[in-house]
């Protein structure tokens, strides 16, 4: 920026004349006094018709270089996205916007605590931003004290502007994005929300990527199954270990004309990318059973909330009558790293070939419920399976509770055969 428009701006923004402000800045910096030190004493010279701002403005600071120790910035960027939300604080609602903004060195998220008609795509001048941390890293904050200049010049910046994205591409903490989706499943719940009963959406959106779960705070009527939506403002939170997209009231959604033809295959990685990926709905791995873990077999669980008792003990629920069920916890291993796959009754049922009542039968016979469990062992361990699913990690390790769990077509026996007859030919 030259010095033509720094001296607008200020003159603008200290309701001085132009002409006037111009002459003084250009004197100083003709001393070679640093801009932001020269507009500094021109504010107090002309004083700050910004009343709210209470005085001089902090420094211009590039966006990457905006620190935690930082108590407020002034700094110029370009607004990616701006996500609006309604949050309760103290009690009373406040409609909150929220996004991404950048320059030439980087991008960070912000929250605006009043409503300054931002929109994507804008490129603006806040000063006096306030700084918080936020997950570790600083976030900026515009709130009464900042003053919002939309610039007439637009910064070119590194990053896409707008929202759109893949589905694949999406993290906690996304916000102000726009997708366009097949809604594969969908049901109606009621819950108990912050005003009491409340009906939500949820189930799974899908798009030419991939697919990921979703509820949708204030039901949308074309969200309904096997229907192709493009929905504007959604933000991305966590839920269970991977992104879930959440869609509200001030979210656009509208009926595509076009189908969004959805990728059925769960993107295929390493157990190590797809811990490092932070958790993933849908996902597959491929490695080797090499551990069935305690907990697996038959089991029991709480009728109640259907965790797992022991000894008829449940955490919640004190002493229970359990209900017999299957389970499997195989520990899967492919070199890179390993994740416990859990296996539902029905696949534990296939693996084992049986079912609870067979299960029950067996352990009768042997007056020792853990056969059950040697018996899977012995039919998985040492093998080699591709199993889809959702991977979640938390602080017990990395969990895939499997959708499917099938033999890998090309195992190491089948592969050493196949090179023995190679071989031999
Ligand atoms: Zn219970």
């Amino acid at each position: 920026m030259d010095i033509e428009n720094e001296a607008e701006e200020l003159a603008s923004a200290l309701g001085a004349d132009k002409t006037e402000v111009k002459r003084d800045l250009e004197n100083l910096v003709s001393y070679s006094v640093p801009l932001e030190e020269a507009k500094q004493s021109l504010r107090r010279k002309y004083g700050d018709g910004d009343g709210a701002s209470g005085g001089a403005e902090p420094e211009s600071k590039d966006i990457a270089d905006v620190d935690t120790d930082d108590s407020s910035v002034t700094i110029t960027g370009r607004l990616l996205t701006v996500g609006k939300r309604s949050i309760r604080y103290q009690g009373a609602d406040h409609t909150i916007f929220e996004g991404e903004i950048a320059d030439d060195s980087g991008k960070r998220s912000y929250t605006a605590w009043e409503d300054f008609g931002l929109g994507a795509g804008q490129t603006i001048r806040a000063g006096n931003a306030g700084v918080r941390e936020w997950e570790g890293e600083a976030e900026l904050n515009f709130g009464e004290s900042t003053s919002i200049e939309t610039l007439s010049e637009t910064l070119d910046v590194a990053y896409p502007v707008g929202g759109e994205a893949d589905l694949i591409d999406l993290e906690p903490g996304d916000r102000g994005i726009t997708v366009e989706v097949q809604v594969l499943e969908c049901e109606s719940k009621v819950i108990d929300g912050r005003d009491g009963e409340t009906e939500i959406l949820s189930g799974v959106l899908g798009d030419e990527t991939t697919r990921l779960p979703f509820t949708d705070w204030d039901p949308h009527p074309s969200i309904e199954e096997s229907n192709s939506v493009r929905i504007e403002d959604t933000y991305v939170r966590e839920f269970r270990g991977a992104p879930s997209i959440n869609v509200s009231e001030f979210s656009t959604v509208t009926p595509l004309s076009r189908t969004v033809e959805p990728n059925q295959d769960a993107p295929s990685m390493s157990v190590r990318e797809a811990i490092g990926a932070g958790g993933m709905f849908d996902v597959e791995l491929t490695g080797n059973v090499i551990e069935v873990r305690d907990g697996s077999g038959l089991i029991e669980r709480c009728p109640e909330c259907g965790r797992v008792t022991q000894n008829d003990q449940c955490r919640s629920h004190g002493q229970v009558e359990g209900v017999p069920d299957l389970r499997t916890k195989a520990i899967l291993d492919d070199g890179t790293g390993t994740v416990t796959a859990i296996l539902d009754d029905g696949i534990t049922a296939d693996i084992y070939g049986g079912d609870v009542a067979d299960a029950q039968e067996h352990a009768r016979d042997a007056m020792d419920m853990t056969v059950v469990a040697e018996a899977i062992a012995e039919t998985i361990v040492g093998r080699e399976y591709r199993v889809r699913g959702t991977l979640s990690i938390d602080e017990y390790g990395a969990n895939l509770n499997a959708s499917t769990f099938a033999e890998a077509a090309d195992n190491p026996a089948d592969r050493a055969s196949t090179l023995l007859a190679e071989v031999e030919q």
